[in-house]
């Protein structure tokens, strides 16, 4: 726990102090898209032979380990090489939090128990044990590993060079929609469900939140009531990271080329708008329903974040095609037309104008498909229209 403590506040220092930092012109980094910025002559350099200095000054500081907070400084240099190179936001402060934390451990001994459990030396901690959960091969491969703290269980992830490539060598292509109603659905007529909360689960997770709301921080009581939640949240997390994964290399062995679209994911969170009761024009949905709608959205908008990322260390570059997400979900698959009437229903897909009817989110990932081949360069090998991926599709009956 010190660690993350220790980690984090030097993290921040170094991010406030570059931050402050009003250099010379020539001394600015420069962002693709915002132009010369600062914070570019405050370096990992100087920023360590500071903390040399710092921990001189602070007993607390001193008393923890040097690597640890040595390796808060370099991941606020990535943080800020993400940045310039246009890949992430300007980091921000890492918060105190009771439920997460995190540190990097570098120049790793590990050394196996037996088959299920290895330990990994943490400085000043010692020997920790370790559930193995991936080749061992790999974790011995590995040059660091971050610890996290997280809804009160830690978890060590060991950062390994990049696995090879899943090449599916079909020439198959595929669209790939992401609903709510249907997580996934595919140009060639298959709905994929995320693992979602139950019923149940979900009634209990509401009303846990809404007892935390009640509860005096510092209480034994609102521990007891967090100690629940992350129970919840990391079943669910289990879940949803084992399905990712097997869909993600599901498509990856199937598909050679998967079109999906470029959506920000944030905007389709940020709509909490309440839902009309259809059997009561003029009428809303219990806040339960609402409040339940909004939780799975949030869960949701999770799960495809991580379905992309997934899907694109899986699959060769250029093979995950992201489109335009506009009017996907009103245009025909079949001849192109547009228009808000050809959406019948939530599922059903009619075209006013040739007729062609599917279901509404295998139509709209046929659509996300062909913006994808017909935008992509020409000679790059693969067919649109006539290939069997899609031509299946087309008589996709409604569903
Ligand atoms: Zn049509």
């Amino acid at each position: 726990m010190e660690h993350c403590h220790h980690a984090r506040f030097v993290f921040n220092i170094g991010l406030e102090q570059r931050s402050m930092w009003r250099p010379s012109k020539h001394d600015r980094g420069t962002h693709p898209e915002l132009g010369p910025l600062d914070a570019a002559r405050v370096n990992t350099a100087t920023q360590m032979r500071e903390l040399a200095q710092l921990r001189a000054e602070l007993d607390w500081l001193r008393a923890g380990s040097s690597v640890v907070q040595q390796a808060a400084l370099r991941d606020l240099d990535r943080a800020f090489a993400n940045f310039f190179s246009g890949r992430a936001k300007y980091p921000t402060f890492k918060r105190r939090s009771e439920r997460e934390g995190s540190f990097v451990v570098r120049d790793l001994t590990v050394r196996r128990l037996n088959r299920k459990w290895g330990v990994v030396t943490v400085p000043k901690v010692g020997a920790v044990r370790f559930r193995i959960s991936r080749l061992w091969a790999e974790i011995e491969a590995a040059s660091s590993a971050r610890v996290t703290h997280r809804n009160g269980r830690w978890h060590i992830a060991f950062t390994t060079p990049a696995a090879a490539k899943i090449i599916a060598g079909t020439a198959a292509v595929v669209g790939v929609d992401r609903g709510v109603k249907n997580t996934l659905a595919t140009s060639d007529g298959r709905m994929i469900q995320a693992p979602a909360m139950s019923a149940g689960e979900q009634t209990r997770f509401l009303a846990l939140q809404r007892r935390l709301a009640r509860q005096q921080k510092g209480s034994a009581r609102r521990a007891q009531t967090l100690d629940r939640l992350a129970v919840l949240r990391r079943r669910l997390e289990d879940r949803r990271t084992n399905w990712v994964e097997q869909v993600t290399t599901d498509l990856a062995r199937t598909y050679d080329v998967v079109a999906v679209e470029d959506l920000r994911v944030r905007n389709m969170v940020r709509r909490p708008a309440p839902k009309p009761d259809p059997d009561q024009p003029g009428a809303f949905l219990p806040n339960g329903a609402r409040a339940k709608a909004a939780l799975n959205r949030a869960i949701l908008a999770s799960v495809w974040g991580r379905f992309l990322t997934r899907l694109e260390h899986k699959m060769p570059e250029g093979t995950v095609l992201r489109v335009d997400p506009r009017n996907t979900s009103r245009t025909c698959a079949a001849c192109g037309h547009c228009a808000p009437g050809n959406r019948e229903s939530q599922a059903v897909f009619e075209c006013v104008a040739c007729g062609h009817a599917a279901h509404a989110d295998t139509n709209a990932a046929a659509v996300i498909l062909d913006r994808a081949l017909s935008t992509q360069a020409p000679g790059h090998g693969v067919s649109g229209r006539g290939s069997p991926a899609l031509a299946g599709n087309a008589n996709q009956p409604a569903a």
